[in-house]
């Protein structure tokens, strides 16, 4: 059941040892980096004064602009001589950063995400594939790394061209996937053109009949790298016939392997004998009540080129209560909501994009695909959504009755009405990497 049975199966007492004594590595080992030594003097403390888990909260924050303001190479902890990978953040919002990694790091990442994909049952034997795009992006070295840890066959697919990717999944067995979860719905409309059908229980067939070119082997998914909703897992999960896995990641935390859902599907452990987890209101910055959303702040503890000090992610989600069956002690996140610059702000209300999604994958008439505009006329914002059906029809009373249905259950969840509007199928913009959601159009008002 548990790859790191040392560490997975720690108590909360025991994680916190542990945590006390990374922290206390990593702050003296901060100390080689010109940035943390400035931020020490500057706020008046020395790496004594931290002597319990609570006196992290007298260390600055580390935000991406520091990260920024540090490229490529200010932030290293370690001579660059002993640098032996840099990845660099995609971008999504900005002027990209730059991570760094010893060989001591690199290995301690692919134990990581070995450990992540041991968890949710993924053995040797098995047959990974991986339709991340390799290169600067951490989703395609993290896991290939992590999946060759783990000692399974790792199938470097990369990204983007969909026939070629079925084709791998048929000709080699493959029998777990990563995708971003906008990829994976465009899989199964490709996998149906193409006449395979995943959901067919292939094992009993090739046992009798012999390799089924028609129907796959796939039984595991792990999708992440942007935000989804239950409703759209469970999707996935009915298309593909699979069990799909939320795993959480980001470039500045090494990439995945940060957090993932165990086989309860009940929330990501964050492995904490990594990181310290704190939740943050992002406006005063102070630590929220237990078990409300804000900010996840991460303190690496594990990691010698480049350590970060409660590291403001802008990722918002909140810590579960309770104990997980699966007897690992790791807090479990929350399905992330967003990245608080996710967030739109309508008429004075505060909507995020995964709150409109909830809505709309509750409709089996939508597809998977969807965008949101927003506009201003005058001082009126207006949004606008488009989705795709799942199907045609030019059956215009029911087309009509369906889009006021839509826009009676976004305005129950949002607050606002929305203008909707259905599309055909394939007719929204697709992109090759994270999906985008929103557009935003308005004009600012002088
Ligand atoms: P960029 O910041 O340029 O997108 P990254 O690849 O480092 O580059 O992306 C990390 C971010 O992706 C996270 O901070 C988070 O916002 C998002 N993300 C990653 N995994 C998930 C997930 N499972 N659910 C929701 N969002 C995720
Ligand atoms: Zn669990």
């Amino acid at each position: 059941m548990y790859l790191h049975p040392e560490f997975e199966k720690l108590t909360r007492s025991e994680i916190e040892v542990l945590q006390m004594e990374r922290l206390k590595k990593t702050i003296d080992h901060c100390m080689n980096t010109e940035f943390y030594r400035r931020r020490f003097a500057e706020s008046g403390i020395t790496p004594g004064d931290i002597r319990t888990l609570a006196d992290l909260g007298k260390i600055p924050f580390t935000t991406k602009q520091d990260l920024r303001d540090s490229y490529p190479f200010k932030m290293s902890a370690v001579p660059l001589s002993r640098v032996v990978r840099l990845h660099s953040s995609s971008g999504t919002t900005g002027t990209p950063t730059v991570i760094l990694h010893t060989q001591r790091d690199l290995d301690e990442w692919a134990n990581a995400v070995a450990r992540c994909l041991y968890m949710v049952g993924l053995r040797p034997g098995d047959i990974f594939q991986n339709s991340s795009g390799y290169g600067m992006f951490t989703g395609g070295l993290g896991f290939q790394y992590g999946a060759e840890r783990l000692g399974m066959l790792t199938v470097p697919a990369a990204a983007g061209n969909t026939k070629r990717q079925i084709k791998f999944i048929t000709d080699f067995g493959t029998t777990a996937l990563h995708a971003i979860p906008s990829y994976a719905g465009r899989l199964y409309e490709v996998m149906e053109e193409m006449g395979i059908d995943p959901r067919r229980d292939t094992h009993l067939h090739t046992l009798i009949i012999g390799a089924e070119p028609h129907s796959t082997h796939l039984h595991t998914l792990i999708i992440g790298a942007e935000p989804h909703s239950e409703e759209q897992r469970r999707r996935i999960e009915q298309m593909l016939g699979v069990k799909a896995y939320n795993s959480f990641g980001m470039s500045e935390m090494c990439g995945p392997g940060v957090a993932f859902e165990c086989r309860e599907q009940n929330g990501l452990h964050i492995w904490e004998d990594y990181y310290i987890v704190e939740i943050v209101d992002p406006v005063t910055l102070e630590p929220v009540p237990e078990g409300e959303v804000g900010e996840l702040v991460l303190t690496t503890i594990n990691r010698e080129a480049m350590p970060l000090l409660r590291y403001r992610t802008r990722d918002l989600t909140r810590i579960l209560p309770g104990e997980c069956p699966c007897g690992r002690h790791h807090l479990r996140l929350d399905r992330m909501k967003g990245r608080s610059d996710d967030m739109m702000i309508l008429k004075g209300v505060n909507i995020f994009p995964i709150q409109v999604e909830t809505v709309l994958m509750q409709f089996p008439e939508l597809g998977n695909d969807y965008l949101i505009t927003l506009t201003n006329e005058e001082a009126n914002d207006l949004m606008t959504v488009e989705v795709e059906l799942n199907a045609f029809s030019d059956d215009y009373h029911r087309l009509q009755s369906l889009t006021k249905e839509i826009t009676r259950q976004l305005k129950d969840e949002i607050l606002i009405t929305p203008v909707v509007r259905l599309v055909s199928k394939g007719s929204l913009p697709k992109q090759e990497g994270k999906a985008v959601r929103v557009r935003d159009l308005r004009k600012t008002l002088i």
